[in-house]
């Protein structure tokens, strides 16, 4: 039976990813500190004997006893909210807890793979984003701590891969969302999906002319696994091309949810992209890989998902409100 270590294993990618391994059938070793993630996004695989779950903090020294084949490192924080609460950390994991995982596929001779994402070309001079672009990225502003943790991410791994040899592999993910996002993550889908359901106002910051690209999470794990599998080590996008204003996206959102409620206007969070859409010609050619979900349908099971949460949790939201911040 193959094995393969996740790392951020309760959060809302690795938990699918688990599901996915075990599917397979691998043994999945689960990695996380809990910070972000949430046992409830992966109880359901406790009673399996092929899966195991370590609390472990990966910045810290990362063993893990016997053979090991794969290692998926997607422990991270992954929203604006997180990297303003939780910066050392978000800078941390990115760096040394990638730093221990490669050393740890080194000590084993798995294969790595790791989660890199759409913020290193950051606020982007080049449109759609092909894996060639290199980046508009502000180092010292709130989104900075993520964006440059994640360059290093893919800059040691590119390091360990020519001067070790060892077999890497990058994944630059782009939005995505489905069932098991956190509710409280102050990211634009829970966010109006919490506000629809709470009846109020959903929030669109600036005036919405910003676009984002959002892509179904079993797409997203598709395309993952495929990159895995393949013998490609340099950088794959990852992510759905239909892009959409996050004006029009709100108000799809109420279509969809059937609130009488409406969008009113907050002020622009500092170095929010203003375009995001990823060029997935790579990942046509190299994986045969496109996504298959489309946002009518994506966002119905992602809302069904919100629907299912207590009104306890509907209340612990969080509001995202940093604009003026770190001016
Ligand atoms: N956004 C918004 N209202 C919200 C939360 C987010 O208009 O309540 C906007 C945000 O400013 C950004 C877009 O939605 O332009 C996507 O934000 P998200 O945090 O989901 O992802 P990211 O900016 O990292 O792509």
């Amino acid at each position: 039976m193959k094995k393969i270590l996740i790392t951020g294993a309760a959060g809302f990618l690795g938990s699918h990813l688990c599901d996915r391994f075990i599917n397979e059938g691998f043994h999945v070793i689960a990695m996380d500190n809990l910070i972000t993630g949430d046992l409830k996004n992966i109880e359901h695989l406790f009673k399996l004997e092929q899966f195991e779950f370590y609390h472990h903090d990966v910045t810290k020294f990362v063993h893990v006893p016997g053979k090991l084949d794969y290692i998926l490192h997607f422990a991270s924080p992954a929203s604006p909210i997180d990297y303003l609460k939780i910066p050392i950390q978000t800078l941390k994991v990115g760096a040394l807890g990638t730093h221990n995982l490669l050393g740890l596929a080194r000590e084993k001779k798995s294969r790595i793979l790791i989660a890199s994402t759409s913020e290193i070309y950051g606020d982007p001079l080049v449109h759609p984003q092909t894996e060639e672009y290199y980046g508009n990225v502000n180092t010292i502003g709130p989104r900075g701590v993520y964006d440059e943790a994640k360059r290093f991410q893919e800059s040691i791994t590119m390091a360990y891969h020519r001067f070790h040899g060892l077999d890497t592999r990058i994944v630059r993910i782009f939005n995505t969302y489905g069932p098991r996002m956190r509710l409280n993550d102050g990211r634009v889908i829970p966010a109006f999906m919490g506000q629809a359901l709470r009846g109020e106002d959903l929030t669109v910051f600036g005036d919405g002319s910003q676009t984002r690209s959002f892509c179904y999470v079993d797409d997203e794990i598709e395309g993952i696994y495929r990159l895995l599998m393949s013998d490609y080590s340099y950088p794959v996008n990852i992510g759905n091309p239909n892009e959409i204003t996050i004006r029009d996206f709100a108000e799809e959102i109420i279509k969809l949810t059937g609130t009488d409620q409406k969008v009113i206007y907050k002020e622009l969070p500092q170095d929010d992209p203003l375009q995001r859409q990823p060029d997935i010609s790579k990942a046509k050619e190299i994986l045969g890989w496109e996504p298959k979900v489309g946002r009518a349908e994506g966002m119905k099971k992602t809302f069904d998902y919100f629907k299912t949460l207590s009104k306890e949790e509907l209340e612990k939201t969080e509001h995202r409100d940093f604009s003026s911040r770190n001016k």
